[in-house]
């Protein structure tokens, strides 16, 4: 019965290309084969399948954003589609791929010299290096544009960073961590480099977490940690630079939270069209068949928002604003969804075997971070009053 609608249920798909479309069915068909057997325990282990990095890299996705690696150009539309396939199956999955092949690798695409580009992207898009993003800090969350404590000071050619970072995904195995830090001449944030093994960086694997457990995500300890000058993101002079990063991560997140919300319809469709009680299957009685069609509501309000902000940002005409409504909007949604898919699920909605449990406890960390619910309705708030209220 789960295939009696498609869940694309206004037909979006049919605005990719044909060979985005194709794209689009390798990597839903790697999903399924290759990540969703595995999943469930991997997630109950909270490890991490890193040894799918590199098959998953040869889809050829990772550096289809980026002129050095596209070898098969995707609009950021097909792009967006591709992360969405990705988090329909495992939203961890999603995350530990994209904090390399969007946030390192966006970091380094738009901050990098030539020579940089010329030097990173290929191997990352081709998963021969992994990639993590170092933002956050133990007292700076919400609040980096600010309130970065971790400090860059330069002697000649040379770098010495100080500091701490909390919550970085994949840092515990990555071959390279962009660390965004204050240069004490200048008070402006600038992008580094560190590469793995760099005598003074130690990071430790965060423990005990209830939500995509699959993502290896580390407290870093920074001491006088030395970075070349050339290992400087040349291009980043101030965190109007990180912000610009930033804008085209925050549309990945937009089509994780749609494919996470997804996953869960999924599972939820399958269930009630299979469960009985009263003597006939639960998709039949009036209040699940509501449940299930506000989910269907909010992923075809929420796909039709993904592509149009992924369009603007093909178009060149994407703000922060655009990029945070959309993050604002859809993580809402996924959490109403996952929440819905759930309890139409019964008590079996809470045991991973259904499906649902998943997608449910991952949202929670998809709706915070890349800039939480709030703090996103405080950049939309800014564009419609002129007004700064988080300043
Ligand atoms: P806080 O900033 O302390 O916020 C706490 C609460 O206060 C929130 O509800 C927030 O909305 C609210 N709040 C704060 N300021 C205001 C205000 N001015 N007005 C109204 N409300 C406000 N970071 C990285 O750099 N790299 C990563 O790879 C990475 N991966 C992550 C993976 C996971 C699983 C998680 C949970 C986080 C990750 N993060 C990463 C960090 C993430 O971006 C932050 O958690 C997020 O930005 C929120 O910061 P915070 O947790 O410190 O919350």
């Amino acid at each position: 019965a789960a295939e009696l609608l498609d869940a694309d249920f206004y037909a979006f798909q049919t605005l990719l290309a044909p060979h985005e479309q194709a794209t689009a069915a390798r990597v839903r068909e790697f999903m399924e084969r290759e990540v969703r057997p595995i999943a469930d325990d991997y997630w109950e282990r909270a490890e991490c399948p890193v040894h799918l990095f590199k098959p998953f890299a040869r889809l050829g996705t990772l550096g289809s954003a980026w002129a050095e690696t596209a070898t098969t150009p995707l609009s950021a539309v097909a792009r967006g589609w591709v992360g969405m396939e990705t988090a329909r199956v495992d939203s961890s999955f999603c995350t530990f791929i994209g904090v390399s092949g969007g946030l390192a690798m966006s970091s380094i695409g738009v901050g990098g010299s030539p020579e940089q580009r010329a030097q990173w992207l290929p191997p990352l898009a081709a998963g021969d290096l992994i990639g993590a993003f170092g933002l956050t800090e133990p007292l700076a969350g919400s609040d980096t544009a600010k309130g970065l404590r971790t400090t860059a000071t330069r002697h000649g050619d040379t770098w010495v960073l100080n500091g701490a970072k909390r919550w970085i995904g994949n840092a515990t195995f990555a071959d390279v961590v962009v660390i965004w830090a204050k240069d004490t001449a200048d008070d402006q944030v600038k992008g580094f480099l560190v590469r793995k093994g760099t005598p003074g960086f130690t990071a430790t694997k965060i423990e005990r977490k209830q939500s995509l457990r699959i993502v290896q995500n580390a407290d870093i300890v920074l001491e006088d940690v030395e970075v070349a000058e050339a290992d400087r993101l040349q291009g980043i002079d101030s965190f109007r630079d990180v912000a610009q990063v930033l804008r085209i991560t925050r549309d990945g997140v937009s089509w994780q939270s749609l494919g996470t919300a997804w996953g869960a319809y999924d599972a939820a469709v399958r269930y009630v069209t299979e469960r009985e009680q009263f003597g006939r299957t639960i998709g039949g009685f009036q209040l699940i068949q509501d449940k299930m069609a506000t989910a269907l509501a909010n992923l075809t309000a929420s796909l039709g928002i993904c592509v149009r902000v992924a369009q603007l940002q093909d178009e060149g005409r994407q703000t922060d604003a655009h990029a945070a409504l959309a993050k604002s909007f859809v993580t809402t949604r996924m959490r109403e969804t996952v929440a819905l898919c759930r309890e139409a699920c019964g008590g079996n909605g809470i045991t991973l075997d259904t499906g649902v449990a998943r997608p449910f406890a991952d949202a929670e960390a998809v709706y915070t971070f890349e800039g939480t619910k709030d703090m996103n309705q405080l950049i939309v708030g800014r564009a419609i009053t002129g007004q700064a209220a988080f300043v």
